[in-house]
């Protein structure tokens, strides 16, 4: 696995926390409407980037600094489960801080096994669009125009079970969170708020969500 070259500390991905923010650099099945980290991090490998030895040692020096690590992409789980979970074990043995994932959703094996295994402390999930209530077939040009991609039923089936196992996991760690993309109308955003706050009732949950300002480049 690769990583971004930059390690970026921020203060507001995870409320009340100092966060080391890890891109890596093995790509995304998406290509959404504006996605700040196209171009230069999910289209091409830059030439310079940080291996996970260079993240242990990052982690061993200067780790003290923060209290929480995210993964972040492209699309973090793209990789083998065997990689990414031999990455976190070896974060955890280095790391004290919290551990967060953020995805797209698309890998809802991956999300499962990364709490059950407790690899994880929280997961960031997005959802995109009002999944539960698109079809595949009529509403294809939405998915092209907001993720770019042509949906199946199954995978959108997967996107739907990450959303709610996140959901299920019930950690203030974990984020539902939307990007209000200006291409979309309110009732995308209030059906997908209305999705969200109506599993969170039917699994007792208290996740976050949030819905995120499109920031342009
Ligand atoms: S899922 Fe994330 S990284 Fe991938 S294209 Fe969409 S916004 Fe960019």
């Amino acid at each position: 696995m690769k990583f971004y070259k930059n390690f970026i500390r921020t203060f507001n991905d995870l409320p009340g926390h100092t966060t080391l923010l890890i891109h890596s650099l093995s790509g995304c099945l998406f290509h959404c409407f504006g996605c700040h980290n196209y171009d230069e991090i999910v289209a091409q490998t830059p030439k310079e980037y940080k291996t996970k030895e260079g993240l242990y040692t990052y982690l061993e020096k200067s780790g003290y600094l923060v209290d929480a690590v995210m993964f972040s992409g492209g699309e973090f789980l793209i990789d083998k489960i065997e990689e990414i979970e031999d990455l976190l074990k070896n974060v955890r043995a280095r790391f004290d801080g919290k551990i967060i994932v953020t995805t797209c959703g698309v890998y809802c094996d991956k999300v499962k096994h990364l709490f059950r295994k407790d690899l994880v402390d929280g997961i960031h999930i997005d959802m995109k669009l009002p999944y539960h209530v698109l079809d595949v077939d009529a509403d294809q040009q939405i998915f092209k125009d907001i993720m770019g991609i042509t949906p199946t039923e199954k995978l959108v089936d997967n996107l739907l079970d990450s959303i709610d196992t996140v959901i299920k996991h019930n950690s203030e760690l974990d984020q539902v969170r939307t990007v209000q993309y200006p291409i979309l109308s309110d009732a995308f955003f209030d059906e997908i708020k209305s999705y969200v706050n109506k599993q969170k009732a039917y699994y007792n949950s208290n996740v976050p969500y949030y819905l995120n300002e499109f920031l342009y480049s």
